[in-house]
């Protein structure tokens, strides 16, 4: 064993320097149909309004709301994609059915339920206004109008807008694509059965989990030895085919935690120790490309073992970069003021993240505690809505106190 080199960093200056070394990945055109979920890298700009055409918004009669409460000849039909060709004159009229173009000469449309009808005759209450019971040309979308902007994650409405609008394609950042690797001797894949000593690797298929629902294609490297040489062998093969690095576990200070002189000697490791808890051992490298490969280079993150530190310190600095890389004009989780159920113990030197749960009193939010906050106990993040961020202290804070939470998943 030995002591770590690494400076401690307090945790908003090492979330500062991931992001300051994660690079905005480039552009693709995908089919709509395929861009649930993706980031738009351009804004999206209106070719032409919405609707294009005064459009009905019922069925019933086009007329000139001058010839309010008079019998009006109906000349013919304008259907939804079958306009009708003539002019509205006075004393006229046209049937239209919702969605049909607004004839020329009328100026409004009466609904169907209000009307009169005695042979070819129709008849309209009076007054009428103009204007009423169809979209304007343009009420919708205005044609150069900015309707979504670069960093908007694509969703069903914006999908829905894009088709409108005649986009066949939308331009949206490229996904990250994660290499993804657990560490150590001791682990044996989950459904094996673990001798003495062995553990089952869950830190791989839990990342695996927080990579896919932040947006990123995953290259599973499955469990890399506790040897230097056979680890550096699995990273480097792997390096030119994506753009980011993710290991679990070695990089603690013990003689078998190898991942940060491997890092070291493939890049240079930003943060080696952050005051956070759990997950002091977090680390993050910048990683050149190698072996003649053109491009980027890689961003390398190791995370701590325990299957809490591993997770606290993905959403903690992991997906924030994910999020950059995507072009997300949004990078963190919202953070909301919760009011504190439980009496919070704080560690003296290192920025605590508790896991809570949230329900609602009224107007306010109020957390309690999973239980035991050990590194080790996947059950104090099992539903957990919410990690509440509680500052070096020595007191720690009373129950009843409002703290800032950042928020997985609401109540
Ligand atoms: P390490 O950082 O390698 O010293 O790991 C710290 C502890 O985390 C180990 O003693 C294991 O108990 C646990 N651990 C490490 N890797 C995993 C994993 N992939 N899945 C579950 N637990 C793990
Ligand atoms: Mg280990």
């Amino acid at each position: 064993m030995r002591a770590s080199a690494y400076p401690l960093v307090e945790v908003d200056a090492a979330a500062a320097l991931v992001l300051e070394h994660t690079p905005v990945l480039g552009v693709e055109r995908v089919a709509i149909a395929h861009a649930i979920g993706r980031v738009l890298a351009e804004d999206l700009v209106a070719p032409a309004s919405l609707p294009a055409f005064p459009s009905s918004a019922v069925d019933g009669y086009a007329v000139r709301s001058a010839d309010a409460g008079k019998a009006m000849r109906v000349l013919g039909e304008s259907a939804a994609g079958r306009p009708f060709g003539g002019t509205i004159e006075p004393g006229t009229a046209a049937r239209i059915l919702t969605g049909g173009v607004l004839p020329d000469g009328a100026d409004c449309v009466v609904m169907v339920e209000d009307v009169r009808l005695d042979g070819d005759l129709v008849t309209t209450p009076a007054p009428l206004r103009a204007g009423s019971n169809f979209h304007r040309p343009g009420a919708d979308v205005r044609a150069g109008e900015r309707v979504l902007a670069a960093g908007t994650q694509l969703g069903a409405a914006e999908i829905g807008l894009a088709a409108a609008l005649g986009f066949p394609r939308l331009p949206v950042r490229r996904r990250p694509r994660v290499a993804l690797m657990s560490t150590g001797d001791e682990l044996v894949e989950v459904g094996g059965k673990p001798g003495r000593g062995q553990i089952v690797d869950s830190n791989r298929w839990a990342l695996l989990a927080a990579l896919r629902e932040a947006g990123a294609e995953v290259r599973g490297l499955g469990i890399g030895p506790d040897e230097p040489e056979a680890l550096r062998q699995l990273v480097v093969d792997v390096l030119r085919e994506v753009d980011v690095l993710v290991t679990s576990g070695g990089v603690s200070v013990g003689t078998h935690d190898l991942v940060k002189p491997l890092l070291e000697s493939l890049g240079t490791v930003h943060v080696g120790r952050v005051k956070l808890k759990p997950g002091k051992p977090f680390t993050f490298a910048t990683l050149p490309p190698i072996g003649g490969r053109r491009g980027e280079g890689n961003i390398a993150f190791g995370l701590p073992g325990f299957p809490v530190s591993s997770l606290v310190t993905f959403e903690v600095f992991v997906r924030p970069a994910l999020r950059k890389m995507q072009g997300f004009t949004d990078l963190h989780r919202p953070i909301l003021p919760v009011r504190l159920a439980y009496d919070a113990r704080a560690s003296a030197d290192r920025t605590e993240f508790q896991r809570v749960r949230l329900h609602r009193d009224g107007r306010e939010l109020v957390a309690e505690t999973t239980g035991s906050q050990s590194s080790s106990r996947l059950m104090s993040l099992a539903g957990a809505h919410a990690l509440v961020r509680i500052p070096p202290d020595d007191q720690g804070i009373r129950a009843g106190s409002i703290v800032d939470a950042m928020i997985l998943a609401l109540p």
